[in-house]
């Protein structure tokens, strides 16, 4: 849908005009595998023999239904088996069910990876585990269908195994030697390919609870109804079958239901509560490394930002003056006779007027503005796109509004005064600490100059 709405022409002739060629293909491979009797060959494993059936469009729909999606695998599988079964002389209806044989298996590959987000390009050990193991479950469940093709065929109890475990051995061995090197080659390309066109691909809430959930209740429905339909046909079919024997196979079906029922609901119970447990530590931890971010960045005195966060940001603004040919200003300021500040009203008095002092530059400075304390009682403020005059005029409106700030300490009460030194930048500045001891070398003249004024730096 995402590729026929959003696709280039030349992905949508790719991708579907591919589709629909190996969907030919396998149902192509299909026919060849009743043709050429693929299907439970005798493999001797030292001494024991074993059954397999090669079916060639297995790899090729599991392949689709784990790069493009379900149906994408699950259309093609579904038609090649339907062909097959129609073509061995199988009735309709009983066709028609036995083609959902494969698809089914595919669903638990499609489930097992939206629920356990893994890596598909099987280049770890777990990612290959994960993989061998759905492979399992899935060729299990895909071959159901041999007890129809069984069943159809009137075959022997005795002729029986050789197809069940050539169906469910065959598609599980084709499914790692055939299908797990090809997807280890593929899927990065295709990851590749997914991540550069991300407009095609559907909006997947990674294994959102409610989606595994949807996939279990459908997974459970699916061989509930597949089991149900099976036992309905054959009861049709068997009109003499003993009541007894009937009876029985209903007892099984309906204890088989409840079992699977149960499975999937603590199934979900589990996954949920891991996802919980999970999602917990998540936040948790966004939450720690926020507050370390913010431990690392911060003043705890005055809540401005610290030397090492104001570098930073100093950084960033000269790299922009430098790209944009803006001005940015800096303001590099420090307390008059602060010594004397802390000789006079103690430590806690000189803490009290830095307080202050950082409320001041907070009262005046835009939101875009940066300001820091850069030293013991020095400070800084970053004023981007601002020029000389409007620097200057923010610099002295600074040194009046401290000027003018009563600082209440211990019942006593005091002002302190300010030196500023000002250097604005422009796209010829060599570094950002070049553009720092222009402002220091400023600020040193305001000092030199008889303190609490304001030099514009050269
Ligand atoms: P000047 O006008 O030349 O700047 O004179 P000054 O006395 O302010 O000299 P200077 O800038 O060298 O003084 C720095 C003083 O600031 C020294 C130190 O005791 C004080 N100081 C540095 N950090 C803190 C702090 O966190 N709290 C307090 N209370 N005082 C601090
Ligand atoms: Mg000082
Ligand atoms: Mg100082």
């Amino acid at each position: 849908m995402h590729v026929w709405r959003h696709g280039s022409a030349a992905e949508k002739h790719a991708i579907l005009g591919g589709w629909l060629l190996l969907l030919v293909l396998c149902v192509g491979l299909g026919l060849a595998t009743v043709k050429w009797g693929w299907s439970g060959l005798p493999v001797d494993i030292g001494g024991v023999t074993a059954y397999v059936t090669v079916y060639p469009p297995l790899p090729i729909c599991l392949l689709l239904t784990l790069t493009l999606g379900w149906w994408w695998g699950a259309i093609p599988a579904y038609c090649s088996t339907l062909v097959l079964a129609l073509y061995a002389g199988m009735p309709l209806q009983w066709a028609l069910l036995f083609a959902c044989a494969n698809p089914l298996g595919f669903t638990m590959m499609a489930v097992g990876y939206r629920a356990i987000v893994m890596r598909r390009d099987l280049r770890n050990l777990t990612s290959i585990l994960f993989y061998v193991q759905l492979s399992f479950i899935a060729s299990i469940f895909g071959s159901a269908g041999a007890l129809i093709w069984s069943y159809t065929n009137h075959l022997a109890p005795g002729a029986q195994l050789p197809i069940w475990q050539g169906w469910w051995l065959g598609s599980f061995l084709q499914s790692v030697f055939i299908g797990g090197p090809a997807m280890a080659l593929l899927w990065p390309r295709v990851a590749r390919w997914q991540l550069e066109r991300q407009e095609l691909m559907r909006k997947r809430r990674g294994g959102s609870r409610r989606s595994v959930l949807r996939m279990l209740a459908a997974v459970a429905t699916g061989v509930l109804v597949y089991g149900f339909v099976t036992i309905r046909l054959a009861e049709a079919d068997a009109a003499g079958t003993a009541e007894v024997f009937r009876q029985t196979v209903w007892i099984f079906y309906w204890v088989f239901a409840a079992i699977i029922v149960v499975i999937a609901f603590f199934g979900y119970q589990l996954f949920s509560h891991w996802q919980e447990s999970t999602d917990g530590l998540l936040s948790e931890l966004q939450r720690m490394n926020l507050d370390l971010e913010r431990l690392a960045t911060t003043d705890a005195l005055t809540g401005l930002l610290n030397r090492r966060a104001a570098d930073h940001q100093l950084d960033i603004e000269w790299h922009r003056a430098r790209r944009s040919g803006h001005a940015s200003a800096l303001v590099l300021l420090d307390i008059d006779h602060f010594k004397q500040v802390n000789d006079r009203y103690g430590h806690p008095g000189g803490d009290a007027a830095l307080r202050s002092l950082a409320a001041s530059i907070r009262s005046v400075m835009r939101e875009v503005d940066v300001a820091a304390r850069y030293g013991g009682e020095e400070f800084l403020i970053v004023l981007p796109e601002t020029g000389r005059e409007g620097a200057f005029v923010f610099a002295e409106r600074l040194r009046e509004r401290v000027a003018a700030a009563e600082i209440c300490h211990d019942g006593q009460v005091f002002r302190c005064h300010i030196s500023l030194g000002v250097a604005v930048s422009d796209k010829y500045e060599p570094s950002f600490e070049h553009w720092v001891r222009r402002a220091d070398q400023a600020l040193y003249r305001a000092k030199q100059g008889g303190r609490n004024q304001a030099v514009m730096g050269v």
